[in-house]
């Protein structure tokens, strides 16, 4: 009987199955139907992810409705280019990739950073490696004690295993409050998050020349990833990529239309 939930009657019978079912409620995050692996969502989701896929912006990695080349830059990139290298997401943050954001985040589904973080491995192939230092954008502290750990550092903790790169969770690191990013426009955003971001004195020294992959679970405007990136470039770092898994901005649905002429 799918979807009638847990048949308490056959316990006795499927008492170790029911005793797993509880310790790995393996449903699928997105449509509820039963799944035998712990990678959140049934095949069928996972088809329905949308996936961003080249042709994309060298820069932004947001794709082209058609091809224009390895290292076309999108108008939007061109028009205020961004701080950071390159941006790599695995996801628009919409449907079954929202779902997977939201899981992770608030359901403390922390085994969701594995497939999660892998498919981020994948989106920023191109610039990850054993040179790569791995940093987490970082929860503010109170957040942090509330929901006792940072979804970002279980995805950047994935991805530094995946290629041999170096992780580091607490050298990048909050310096003030800053209030909730919702309901902010995007004006007040970059305000809220300017200069929240610090190195600790006595550890600027390892981010010299060093080449940063910035990680973090959703962009939404980029303001957080673009003060992060100010912080790590301003403490010595050479080079600095971001991955996040999704990107929740619709004016970066399409690299072709990101600016208006
Ligand atoms: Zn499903």
């Amino acid at each position: 009987m799918p979807g009638s939930g847990r048949k308490w009657i056959d316990v006795p019978r499927a008492g170790a199955r029911l005793a797993l079912d509880f310790l790995l409620p393996m449903r699928c995050l997105s449509c509820d139907r039963r799944v035998g692996t712990e990678d959140g969502l049934c095949p069928v989701c996972w088809q329905k992810m949308q996936f961003i896929e080249k042709p994309w912006c060298y820069r932004l990695g947001i794709p082209f409705t058609y091809d224009v080349g390895e290292d076309a830059w999108s108008p939007r990139a061109i028009a205020s280019p961004p701080v950071f290298d390159r941006l790599r997401s695995v996801a628009f943050y919409e449907g079954p990739a929202r779902d997977l954001v939201l899981a992770l985040k608030f359901s403390r589904r922390r085994e969701l950073a594995g497939p999660m973080g892998r498919w981020m491995s994948r989106a920023g192939k191109e610039f990850l490696g054993e040179q790569s230092l791995i940093l987490p954008v970082p929860l503010r502290w109170v957040r942090l004690l509330s929901r006792r750990f940072n979804q970002a550092a279980d995805l950047a903790k994935v991805i530094a295993a995946d290629c041999g790169g170096q992780y580091e969770p607490d050298l990048l690191r909050r310096r003030k409050r800053t209030r909730q990013q919702v309901g902010l426009s995007a004006k007040d955003r970059h305000r809220n998050v300017r200069s929240a971001f610090g190195i600790d004195k006595e550890r600027e020294s390892e981010l010299q020349g060093r080449h940063v992959i910035l990680i973090d679970d959703v962009m939404t405007t980029g303001s957080t990833v673009t003060a992060c990136s100010k912080t790590v470039l301003a403490a010595g770092a050479a080079s600095v990529n971001v991955i996040t898994f999704a990107i929740a901005d619709p004016s970066l649905r399409s690299a072709d239309e990101a600016v208006k002429p």
